[in-house]
């Protein structure tokens, strides 16, 4: 599977990724934090075929350009079960605190742990990680993970906003995405990449005890 990274909503940094099948060219469009006509443009050259718009959770840095993306390339917006309300209420997405009234179409698949999104012959797997919000997944490709508000590289996301918990958010860092393989690519919801093996060794907010 080849991918890119765009910020297309530098004001927070939030990683939009593009990831697609080399063969098919069908795509993935994941987090359009933003309406963005030179991503649509990049999407044009690439010859992508977006199959779907992904949100790996519903806060509304991650979800702003779901209404944009949706129109224009006349795709399916997927979120877990538990977030789905997230896109169509901007208290519930944070949106409105930040003095902005964000919102998304409705959801038109709603995932859950261990379903598999087909880009032609690839493959993702929605592995359910909830601690940052109740709905939060990570998505699992060959040897590429796409973590979210999960796991950054060295560190965790906020576990303070509604939803949020850190016993959880520790559980599903250590119990499904650090069982992965170490070679694992990690492309967080924000920041740098990191891998599996990395955040195991040095990640300061996960386990640290178990390795003294
Ligand atoms: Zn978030
Ligand atoms: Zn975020």
């Amino acid at each position: 599977m080849n991918y890119k990274i765009y910020n297309i909503l530098p004001e927070y940094g939030t990683n939009t990724i593009l990831l697609w099948d080399e063969v098919s060219k069908e795509a993935a469009l994941i987090d359009p934090g933003k309406s963005s006509s030179n991503l649509l443009k990049e999407i044009e050259n690439l010859k992508l075929n977006v199959k779907c718009i992904i949100n790996t959770h519903g806060h509304a840095d991650h979800i702003g350009g779901n209404s944009y993306f949706k129109n224009n390339l006349n795709c399916p917006i997927m979120i877990h079960s538990a977030d789905q309300d997230m896109l169509i209420d901007s208290k519930k997405n944070l949106s409105a605190f930040m003095g902005q009234d964000i919102v998304s179409p409705q959801a038109d698949v709603i995932l859950k742990e261990g379903d598999k999104i087909n880009l032609g012959e690839s493959q993702l797997e929605v592995i359910h990680t909830p601690g940052h919000t109740a709905g939060g997944i990570s998505l699992y490709g060959k040897k590429i993970l796409i973590s979210g508000d999960t796991l950054f590289q060295l560190s965790i996301g906020r576990t303070d906003f509604p939803g949020g918990s850190f016993e959880t958010l520790e559980k599903s860092i250590k119990e499904k995405l650090f069982t992965l393989p170490d070679e694992t690519i990690v492309i967080p919801g924000h920041g740098g990449f990191t891998s599996i093996d990395r955040e195991k060794l040095e990640n300061p907010f996960i386990g640290l005890a178990s390795r003294i």
